[in-house]
């Protein structure tokens, strides 16, 4: 399929038959409605087919009866410049990821970069660098919000202005830098968001050796916006601490694939039981030394849902909607006026659950169909899930004036 490049406009899409609607919104995550048309990559209109004007479409699909749902946004990935990763030497990452269902991407720190700058000016244009190449290039349509400088020592209330001010938006985890202190940490935490930048803080032990451990104390000081990994990248704190940063901050809980997978299960359930499911986000933290996941949020998803026995469709909110809610993004939900981001999905052939949400809840993950961003068609049968039991159709221009 000819991928499409960031510029072009899709038109009138129409997609009609779907058989299940996943929203993306913990309030009501299945929507009851088989239609979604969209305009020029934003979605205007979601309902049932006959309240709908479906007409004149550019792009016209049948979903065959099966899934759609937001796209995933991937809350903590690690990119440097490029569809590469120099962690595994590996090509092609993003765009295989968009196969997994993921349409955005965020950056806790571009930390891979061979040679990474550490000194103020050097980290600033990274930063800078990173967010503008990722705004100009993106892999498989995928949307990476990149620019996410690691914070040092030495940076002042100035350097943070100066980055919102050049458009950066985000914080590499906090600790991966030399500053390690709570005190010091909230101080940089608090100039970030007063400045509009938003800020992830690593959780738990060292992910690779010249990284430390952060643990629950720093992060209830620092206060940043995402406890990071609270499950750990891949060394998690003892479950008495990540229980108390789940009652003790408000912040956002994310779970990544690249972690404690016993505590993420844990503490997605420790998250519905006190009631705050909204602050639940999820993400892969790759490429790692785990390797890139293509399919890490579909993998966490079914984990999720399977071993805490959550709901699928409340599950895959915390995928979507939770995240963009949380990161102030324009996609991630299926509402009118949100970016035309989907993944079109059905069980996997010859899973034992009948539907794809029973077959999330026993473990399966599902197969994908179609991937849309901005509601251009990015992928057809996805070459890395399991096939789907049926997959959408995309409808010849011809047929559609019948
Ligand atoms: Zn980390």
């Amino acid at each position: 399929m000819t991928p499409a490049s960031a510029s072009d406009k899709s038109g009138k899409v129409v997609i009609r038959n779907i058989g299940l609607m996943l929203s993306g919104d913990l309030n009501r995550p299945i929507l009851d409605a088989d239609t979604i048309v969209v305009h020029d990559g934003l979605i205007s209109a979601v309902g049932r087919a006959k309240d709908c004007d479906t007409g004149q479409a550019r792009t016209l699909i049948d979903a065959c009866q099966t899934c759609v749902a937001p796209g995933l946004i991937d809350s903590h990935v690690h990119p440097v410049p490029g569809d590469w990763t120099p962690r595994q030497n590996q090509l092609g990452w993003i765009d295989s990821s968009m196969h997994g269902g993921v349409t955005t991407m965020v950056s806790a720190g571009e930390v891979h970069l061979p040679g990474r700058p550490r000194d103020i000016v050097g980290l600033k244009a990274l930063a800078i660098t990173a967010q503008r190449a990722f705004d100009n290039f993106r892999p498989g349509g995928v949307k990476v919000l990149a620019g996410a400088p690691v914070i040092e020592k030495g940076l002042t209330e100035q350097d943070f202005k100066d980055l919102a001010q050049a458009g950066v938006r985000l914080l590499g985890e906090v600790g991966l830098g030399s500053v390690k202190a709570g005190d010091e940490a909230r101080q940089m935490v608090a100039w970030a968001r007063q400045h509009g930048i938003q800020s992830t803080i690593h959780t738990g032990g060292p992910s690779i050796p010249g990284s430390g451990l952060i643990d629950k104390d720093v992060v209830l000081e620092a206060d940043a916006d995402v406890i990071g990994h609270i499950n750990g990248g891949h060394t998690a704190l003892p479950w008495r601490q990540v229980c108390e940063l789940c009652e003790k901050s408000a912040r956002a809980i994310e779970l990544v694939h690249n972690g404690n997978e016993k505590i993420a299960i844990e503490a997605a359930r420790a998250a519905i039981a006190l009631r705050c499911p909204h602050r639940v986000i999820l993400g892969t933290d790759g490429p790692a030394g785990s390797g890139a996941q293509p399919l890490g949020m579909l993998r966490m998803i079914a984990l999720i849902a399977s071993f805490a026995e959550i709901p699928a469709e409340l599950v895959f909110c915390f995928a979507t909607g939770n995240t963009a809610r949380i990161r102030r993004l324009d996609c991630g939900l299926i509402e009118v006026g949100r970016a035309a981001d989907f993944v079109f999905m059905d069980r996997a052939q010859h899973s034992a659950g009948s539907t794809l949400l029973q077959s999330l809840q026993l473990g399966d993950i599902p197969g994908i169909g179609m991937v849309m961003i901005d509601g251009l068609v990015r992928c057809g049968r996805s070459r890395n899930t399991p096939p789907a039991t049926t997959i959408p159709q995309l409808l010849p221009q011809r047929q559609q004036r019948h």
